[in-house]
């Protein structure tokens, strides 16, 4: 028998092609009656056209979201929630976009409405990562849960084909991790299999045809079931890896997820027998480390480290500082095990389990 614990949280969900035409109706039903706009600066204009489709539901717009929610961002942003006398946030963008909405209501508890338009899966969670200092740090905290997640597919048709690849990449992530978590339970590991299987199949579409909605309906749907796992289990070596890297040699976000997957699901592989079985199931693949470095380079997604900007001489302190804390993980950590992982991505090595590991989680 198994025994687990599920929390849902209290989100609404509307999903479709056109449902942004529902967000007047979404402010009311929070009994709301003044929207501040967030964006960031390049997606101003989609948070224009909605304050102008929200006519007097709309206070103002503040298009200067950013990476990593820095906090002096967050500080005008609230000042201007202030003046405005805005009673909640609706957010238009990816991570930068949701991260600004849920520091904004961390400091007022304001409702907030999220209008996706990467793969990032923020939207999902009540997690809030925030920098001050050049220094990254995360919370969790029921407060910083959206209220209400619009997707609406067309708002991701203009995902450049990159960065929907690295976006994706990045969500698959969250269910891989999800799947041999501690703290995993069926029903987590049911949507991180259909999460990854969306997306396996959805985004070698979208990378040929960027316009292809039925992809991008997938693609999205996808992203919101991977955002779910992150919200629900603890994440493990692949996040702790992507958050070391990229705050310690300033690395691109979904780039790095990108890249490390593969590796981290090599490493973990040998002691999480069943979550490789249905990884790999997942992407039709009979190894699943391999699987996902072969998805990653049919997407053109980066495979190295290296093609990122790091150099050999980091390694050392890499591999160091992400065996510093410890933490849940399927396979203990061990410095030179991860210094050695860490060698492979910076070379964009093709990592394979050893047969004996696709052959016990296989039979
Ligand atoms: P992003 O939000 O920074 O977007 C990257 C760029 O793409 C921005 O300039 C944005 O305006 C633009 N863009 C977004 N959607 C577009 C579209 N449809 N068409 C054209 N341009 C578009 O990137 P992201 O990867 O979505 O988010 C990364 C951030 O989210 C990081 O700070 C990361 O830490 C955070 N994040 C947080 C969580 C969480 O649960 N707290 C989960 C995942 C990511």
């Amino acid at each position: 028998m198994e025994s687990f614990a599920y929390s849902a949280p209290a989100t609404r969900v509307i999903f479709g092609s056109g449902t942004r035409a529902s967000l007047a109706d979404e402010v009311r039903r929070l009994s709301c009656h003044r929207a501040l706009l967030l964006s960031t600066a390049p997606q101003r204009g989609e948070a224009d056209t909605l304050a102008a489709d929200l006519g007097p539901l709309a206070a103002g717009v503040f298009a200067e979201a950013t990476m990593h929610t820095p906090v002096d961002v967050t500080a005008k942003a609230v000042a201007q929630v202030r003046m405005l006398d805005a009673d909640c946030v609706v957010a238009i963008g990816g991570g930068s976009a949701t991260g600004l909405g849920k520091a904004i209501a961390l400091h007022t508890d304001l409702p907030q409405i999220v209008l996706p338009t990467t793969y990032a899966g923020s939207e999902a969670t009540s997690i809030l990562g925030q920098t001050e200092g050049g220094r990254k740090t995360t919370l969790r905290s029921p407060k910083v849960q959206p209220e209400v997640i619009v997707y609406d597919v067309d708002l991701t048709l203009t995902l450049p084909p990159q960065q929907s690849a690295v976006s994706g990449l990045n969500a698959i992530a969250h269910a891989v991790e999800a799947l041999y978590a501690h703290d995993r339970n069926p029903v987590t590991s049911l949507l991180a299999e259909e999460g990854i299987r969306r997306f396996a199949q959805a985004l070698p579409r979208l990378i040929a045809a960027s316009d292809d909605r039925s992809a991008r309906s997938d693609a999205l749907y996808a992203a919101w079931l991977c955002g779910c796992c992150l919200n629900a289990v603890s994440m493990g070596l692949h996040h702790k890896l992507c958050h070391t890297l990229g705050g310690m040699f300033d690395l691109p976000h979904a780039e790095t997820h990108a890249v490390i997957l593969p590796h981290a699901v090599a490493y973990n592989g040998p002691a999480a027998a069943d979550a490789i079985q249905r990884i790999a199931l997942a992407l039709g693949a009979t190894d699943a480390s391999a699987g996902l470095f072969d998805l990653a380079n049919r997407l053109g997604a980066p495979t190295s480290l290296a093609a990122l900007g790091l150099k050999p001489s980091d390694i050392d302190r890499a591999a160091a500082a992400a065996a510093e804390t410890p933490y849940p993980n399927p396979r203990p950590l061990s410095q030179p095990a991860l210094r050695a992982l860490l060698d492979d991505a910076l070379c964009g090595v093709r990592p394979t389990l050893t047969p004996s590991v696709w052959e016990t989680s296989h039979a």
